[in-house]
């Protein structure tokens, strides 16, 4: 069982010939409307792959609100504990000129309404062995998240996104870290940029205090690290149209199959859940079911 306490957007996606200088009315190309979200992305991608899911968290009292949380329930997650927020939902503007080029307005409506007290009182009755959080909330709701999951011993997966440092004392009660190259930078407040730069931050962001780290390279694949060993599992070759949400898919695949041995196998699995999510475009939308991800790797 894993619980998910993250944000929740519909993601409004215009397609345009160029993007509008200030001041300046164009015709868009159409709209699509995409529900996405960190949190609500990554609870797609573990239920898809084929974890019980529960999701915690908040939408607005708008239109899309419904459809947020219906979306999520057709994949069958459990959204008993959504909570519905006086005003928008999260909602994110995003404008794709034909380069492929785009600007993100993101408003967080409901998500920044999201209350460590909310958080503790849906967790407390809740039945989980996993919980998976980001930063798309208010940083004090993912950090009670975290110790809440702590105290029932339910193994904690943090990806601190987006990037923000991390408290020492919340650090130590992260089972699995995940970040990209972003997000490792800021947690260890330095910059990184060669390979052996990769694979020392991981070792140094276990030494900082969470149990395991997973550091995500784009097409270069993914590096985990733990006290006992490092491994670099390469990205699988695939022609990547819309690299949104790979991150996401990787950590909730990941997460639906990892029970703390064999992390090999279990990231083998993420890494060709996020390349077929890379061969698709959007968020939601891209995310692979568990079928898929079996004969892929099959292949
Ligand atoms: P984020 O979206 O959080 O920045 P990454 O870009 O590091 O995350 O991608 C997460 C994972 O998705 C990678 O570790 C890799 O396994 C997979 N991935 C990302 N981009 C590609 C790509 N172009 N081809 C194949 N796999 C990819």
């Amino acid at each position: 069982n894993i619980v998910v306490v993250g944000s929740m957007n519909m993601d409004v996606v215009n397609r345009v010939s160029h993007h509008p200088l200030p001041g300046e009315t164009i015709k868009g190309k159409g709209t699509s409307y995409i529900p996405g979200g960190k949190g609500a992305n990554q609870a797609v991608a573990a239920a898809r792959a084929g974890a019980s899911v529960q999701m915690v968290g908040a939408v607005g009292t708008d239109g899309f609100g419904k459809e947020l949380i219906a979306s999520i329930a057709r994949d069958g997650i459990d959204t008993s504990k959504i909570l519905e927020k006086e005003g928008t939902s999260g909602l994110a503007f995003i404008t794709v000129n034909d380069e492929g080029e785009n600007n993100i307005i993101l408003s967080e409506g409901a998500n920044g309404k999201v209350t460590p007290d909310d958080v503790r009182t849906a967790l407390g009755n809740a039945n989980f062995d996993a919980l998976l959080v980001q930063n798309e909330i208010l940083l004090e709701s993912s950090y009670e998240a975290i110790r809440v999951a702590h105290e029932k011993s339910a193994k904690v997966f943090y990806n601190p996104a987006p990037a923000h440092a991390v408290p020492k004392d919340i650090l130590q009660l992260v089972d699995i870290l995940v970040v990209n190259e972003t997000e490792a930078s800021v947690v260890l407040g330095k910059p990184l940029s060669t390979h052996t730069d990769y694979a020392d931050a991981a070792k140094q962001l276990v030494t900082l205090g969470a149990k395991a780290v997973i550091l995500t390279l784009g097409s270069s694949g993914s590096l985990y690290a733990d006290n006992a060993l490092t491994v670099h599992v390469p990205a699988f070759r695939v022609q990547a149209v819309d690299t949104t949400a790979a991150g996401d898919t990787f950590i909730g695949a990941f997460a639906s199959v990892f029970s703390g041995e064999n992390p090999m196998e279990s990231l083998r699995f993420a890494s060709a859940a996020s390349a077929i999510a890379v061969t698709r475009s959007g968020a939601q939308t891209s995310i692979p079911e568990h079928g898929e991800i079996v004969e892929f790797l099959q292949s």
